[in-house]
């Protein structure tokens, strides 16, 4: 193969290799955001068992104070009463008493609903931490895990992308700017070799003298139909069937002979 051929096709294998590692690289990234998107939806669970506790616990300090002040209200309202003689004031003292009363047994009601809730927002929060703790604990292994892969990939990238600067050296300028041209373009393999004369990209047939002409100089062209890179293989490895096949030929040319005399009639009636 002609010296440019063997360094092209160095340099493509050593920028596959970069962009397989730079793939793998990028694979890495949708790993991290779901771990990421798990642990936030815990996070979310938390701060919201975290608020509703706070809210309950604020409720219940409010319904404490209403029934020490109603408490208060009806020892004042009942110390009131014992001193009143009058029996119309004593009424309007007595009901007075009843109101506070009521008010204070409320509040107190209320303040035992609400410890109840406040009880169960602290269970509900007690879940949510350990629900949180778990999830980081099973994340720092797959954390681990993937920091140790970036960590591989990046020494392996630098390590294929200093052998790609040394096989890009060994192609000529005009020719690499070429190929980079045409890589950037296709994001993936640009140089094919001929396969039966034909691009090993698109399968469209060159004419036989700019083979044999590829051949006898490895110049490497490009393919007019799908724009690739494309050089012929030595002619021999290329050539060799169509070589093989005429002795078969001479056995059966009577019966070519006889075939084709009817065939080249039926051409002429037509
Ligand atoms: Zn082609």
């Amino acid at each position: 193969m002609h010296p440019d051929v063997i360094a092209l096709v160095a340099l493509e294998s050593e920028d596959s290799a970069v962009e397989a590692l730079e793939s793998r690289m990028r694979a890495l990234e949708p790993r991290l955001q779901e771990l990421e998107r798990v642990r936030e939806v815990a996070a979310t669970a938390l701060e919201r068992a975290k608020h509703t506790l706070a809210s309950e616990q604020e409720k219940l300090r409010d319904a404490k104070a209403r029934a020490t002040q109603s408490r208060t209200l009806q020892e004042r309202n009942q110390k009131q009463l014992d001193s009143i003689t009058n029996v119309r004031e004593a009424t309007a003292a007595s009901a007075q008493l009843d109101q506070a009363r009521k008010m204070a047994a409320d509040a107190e009601g209320e303040a035992t609903r609400t410890s109840v809730r406040v009880e169960e927002a602290k269970a509900r929060l007690a879940q949510a931490e350990a629900a949180m703790a778990e999830i980081e604990a099973s994340q720092e292994t797959e954390r681990t895990a993937i920091a140790g892969e970036r960590h591989t990939i990046e020494a392996d990238l630098r390590h294929a992308r200093m052998k790609r600067e040394g096989s890009s050296k060994r192609v000529s300028q005009p020719l690499l700017g070429r190929y980079e041209k045409v890589r950037r373009r296709r994001r993936g393999q640009s140089l094919f070799a001929l396969v039966n004369g034909a691009c090993g990209s698109c399968d469209t047939t060159l004419p036989v003298q700019r083979r044999h002409e590829m051949a006898r100089t490895g110049a490497i062209e490009m393919c007019e139909a799908c724009g690739v890179m494309i050089y012929a293989l030595p002619e021999p490895v290329v050539e060799r069937p169509p070589v093989v096949e005429p002795p078969p030929k001479k056995t059966t040319a009577k019966k070519a002979a006889a075939k084709k005399a009817p065939k080249k009639e039926a051409a002429s009636e037509v």
